[in-house]
C-alpha cells in the first residue's frame, strides 16, 4: 500500500511574525522556517503505518520554492522513502495545491493521502477537503486515530462534542489533527541517510496545472493589542466590574 504525504514549508511555530511596514504582507525574510507541524504528524503516521507493515512505500510531496527541498529532506529523514518537489516561486492557494496534489495522485496512485488539517501560515484548512473533492475520494478530516485494512481506512475524527469514527473506501484523503501522534525526534544518522534518498523535481507546468490566483490580499495588519487582565477576588467584584467598568451587563 502506498502513502502520499504533503509537507509544507512554513514559518516555524515559535516565530512571532511581523507585518511589513507597508502592510502588504507578513515579513518572513530571515525567519526560521520548518515543516508545518500538522504535516510532521502526517509523516509520523505514515512511518508508523509502514513500521506496522500496513504501508509499503511513503512518498513525500512539497510545493514551493527551492527551499522546500529542506522540508522534504526532513520528511525523508523521518522515514519517507522518496520525495517529490513541485518547484514554483508563485504564491499558491489551497485550490491550486489541491489540483497539483491531484495530478501527483493520478500518477502515483496512492492508497492513502495524508495532509495536515491546516497549514499554520495561511490557516486555510481547505486543501485536504478540496483534494478529496477533486479526486472524488473519501475524506477523513481532523483524524486522531487511523487504522488501515486492505479496503478501508478507519478514521476516528475530532468533531464538536466528541469523536466520530468513519470507514473510508480507498483511496482516501486524511487530514490529521494534533492528537494523532507525537512526531519522532530525527537522529543525525537518519539525516545523513536521507541525503541519499531520491528527491525528484517537477513543476506545475509539467503537471499541466496553471497557477491561478483567485484571492487578492488587500491589507495585512497586526491584531489589536489586548489589555492586560486583572484577577478578581470574588464573583461580586466580577459582577461589579462587568457592570460599572466594562459596562457589558
Ligand atoms: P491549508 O489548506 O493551506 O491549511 O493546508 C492544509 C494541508 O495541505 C497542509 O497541512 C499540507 O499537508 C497541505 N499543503 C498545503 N500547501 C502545501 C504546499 N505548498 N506543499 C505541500 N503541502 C501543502
Amino acid at each position: 500500500m502506498k502513502a502520499l504525504v504533503a509537507v509544507k514549508r512554513v514559518v516555524d511555530y515559535n516565530v512571532k511574525v511581523r507585518v511589513k511596514a507597508d502592510g502588504s504582507d507578513v515579513d518572513i525574510e530571515n525567519v526560521k522556517m520548518s515543516m508545518n507541524p500538522f504535516d510532521e504528524i502526517a509523516v509520523e503516521e505514515a512511518v508508523r503505518l509502514k513500521e506496522a507493515g500496513k504501508v509499503s512505500e511513503i512518498v513525500a510531496v512539497s510545493l514551493g520554492g527551492k527551499k522546500s527541498e529542506d522540508t522534504l529532506r526532513t520528511a525523508l529523514a523521518m522515514g519517507a522513502d522518496r520525495a517529490l518537489h513541485i518547484e514554483t516561486d508563485e504564491k499558491l492557494e489551497p485550490l491550486t495545491v489541491a489540483k497539483l496534489l491531484k495530478a501527483v495522485a493520478d500518477k502515483e496512485q496512492p492508497h492513502i493521502l495524508l495532509l495536515g488539517k491546516q497549514a499554520i501560515d495561511d490557516d486555510a484548512g481547505q486543501t485536504a477537503q478540496m483534494l478529496a473533492a477533486l479526486m472524488n475520494a473519501a475524506q477523513g478530516m481532523f483524524a486522531s486515530k487511523v487504522e488501515l485494512t486492505e479496503q478501508e481506512a478507519v478514521v476516528t475524527r475530532e468533531i464538536d462534542g466528541g469523536l466520530e469514527t468513519v470507514a473510508l473506501t480507498l483511496p482516501a484523503v486524511i487530514g490529521v489533527d494534533l492528537r494523532l501522534n507525537e512526531p519522532r525526534f530525527v537522529k543525525l544518522p537518519n539525516i545523513m541517510a536521507a541525503k541519499k534518498k531520491t528527491l525528484e523535481k517537477t513543476s506545475p507546468a509539467d503537471l499541466g496545472v496553471a497557477v491561478v490566483s483567485h484571492l487578492n490580499v488587500v491589507r495585512v495588519a497586526e491584531p489589536k493589542a489586548r489589555q492586560t487582565g486583572v484577577k478578581v477576588a470574588n464573583a461580586a467584584e466580577l459582577v461589579d466590574k462587568l457592570k460599572n467598568e466594562a459596562k457589558v451587563i
